[in-house]
């Protein structure tokens, strides 16, 4: 029976979580659901949260040992980077196509702006003094991050998982070097804690259609808390806005990730079962607006349903999660130029140029958290010298632009999980059920 799959559950979960949430604005349940329903959704995202850090460092382990090679590593390592790149690149470029093309900023009306403006002034401090500590680290950092003083402490924060991802590596790498009987004991126990972890994925998942419910309904009330219908006629004034973003998000995901996928594919697999694989992922990175969240789930079914290898996935997965961010960059592109235009400033080709620089930048900065998009766009507006106040023009209706760039975010790890697994011939026999 159809409605037996778990992506067709997590489907219905959504809509009713959705239907739910509207019925509890309106009867005046608020207080109920925010009490006793949101709690659900969570416990089911720190439930995920929580199995992140050991299964990154259990399935990166188990796959570094079996590759019992350390150069493959380095050449996989190269090419998912660079990889991450273009596809980021093309992300900035797609969104500003789109949004010089539709030019939605030209059409807001003078007084929304102004009240848009009035609303948000307040809130828009906050995310400037992030932006600001983001932007004072030196260049280096990111680097001089990825290596750790004490592994207990970056596997206490999981917005620390590339440090998560360079002691598994390092672990890994000594292992191999160890080798002999006890060198093999270890890679037995860290194969055996993977399946473990593997299985309690599975368990969580099997929550998944209650929490995405539930996190739908607590997300409708948050919102109806300010006002839904503000919010309502918020979506409708920027509505060219979002139509422009989710545009560029659509053509991104069909022209570059289609094209990557059919190219190392070689008609194996299809589109339309590549999306069916992925599918549940990308359902939790809607509800949850989190990649670092949907990483464990991300991981099982691109290794599962798309047959990619484990030493594949556990080292690409895990680092797209934290640095790339096709969505997060384009629609740092769209609403960059959207608040120029509504501003009345004509950004140059020098200007535009920049923002391509600095969205890539700033998205591989961006945690995979939501609403980690917007804070640094702060940098991407500072850098072509737009006022970073101009972001109250669009924070009404972040929240659910945030949900659909995450979708892309993940499916992006996903599609360049495939092709590096595709070029270094790690792919398996996919598993198409469920
Ligand atoms: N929420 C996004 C993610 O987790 C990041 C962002 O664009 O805010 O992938």
């Amino acid at each position: 029976m159809w409605y037996k799959k778990l992506h067709w559950q997590i489907v219905i979960g959504l809509i009713l979580g959705l239907v739910y949430g509207l019925i509890s604005s309106v009867a005046g349940l608020n207080d109920f659901t925010i009490e006793y329903i949101k709690p659900f959704g969570t416990i089911f995202i720190t439930l995920l949260k929580l199995i992140a850090v050991p299964l990154v460092l259990a399935s990166l382990v188990a796959g570094v040992t079996s590759l019992n090679d350390t150069t493959k590593l380095s050449r996989m390592g190269g090419k998912t980077v660079l990889i991450y790149l273009c596809t980021t690149l093309f992300a900035v470029s797609i969104g500003l196509l789109v949004v010089n093309v539709a030019q939605p900023g030209k059409t807001l009306p003078e007084e929304t702006r102004i009240s848009l403006q009035e609303t948000y002034s307040d809130s828009i401090e906050d995310r400037e003094q992030s932006a600001k500590a983001v932007k004072e680290r030196g260049n280096l950092d990111i680097l001089v991050n990825i290596v750790p003083d004490n592994f207990f402490a970056s596997a206490s924060n999981n917005s620390n998982m590339l440090q998560v991802v360079f002691v598994a590596i390092l672990l890994g790498i000594g292992i191999i070097h160890l080798g002999g009987e006890k060198g093999k004991l270890l890679v037995n126990v860290f194969d055996a804690f993977n399946d473990v972890i593997i299985l309690i994925v599975d368990l969580i998942m099997k929550t998944a259609p209650y929490g995405v419910f539930a996190l739908m309904a607590g997300l409708i009330v948050d919102l109806a808390g300010d006002d839904l219908g503000k919010a309502i006629e918020l979506l409708s004034a920027l509505g060219l806005y979002s139509i422009t973003l989710i545009v560029a998000l659509l053509l991104h995901i069909f022209i570059v990730y289609a094209s990557m996928f059919k190219y190392f594919s070689k008609g194996k697999m299809s589109l339309f079962q590549f999306f069916k694989a992925i599918q549940p992922a990308m359902l939790l990175g809607f509800s949850t607006s989190s990649s670092s969240a949907t990483l464990p789930v991300t991981l099982e079914r691109v290794e599962k349903n798309l047959g990619v290898d484990e030493e594949v996935a556990s080292f690409v997965l895990p680092v797209g999660a934290t640095i790339n961010m096709d969505g997060t960059s384009a629609y740092q592109a769209v609403a960059a130029v959207f608040i120029a235009q509504a501003l009345g400033l004509d950004l140059s080709f020098t200007q535009q140029l920049m923002i391509v620089l600095t969205a890539t930048a700033a998205s591989v900065g961006a945690a995979g958290v939501p609403g980690a998009g917007i804070v640094m766009l702060v940098v991407v507006l500072e850098s072509i010298n737009v006022p970073t106040a101009g972001i109250a023009l669009i924070l009404g209706v972040d929240r659910i632009l945030d949900m659909c760039r995450t979708v892309v975010n993940i499916t992006g790890d996903a599609a360049v999980s495939y092709a590096v697994a595709a070029s270094e011939g790690k792919l398996h026999e996919p598993n198409f059920e469920d």
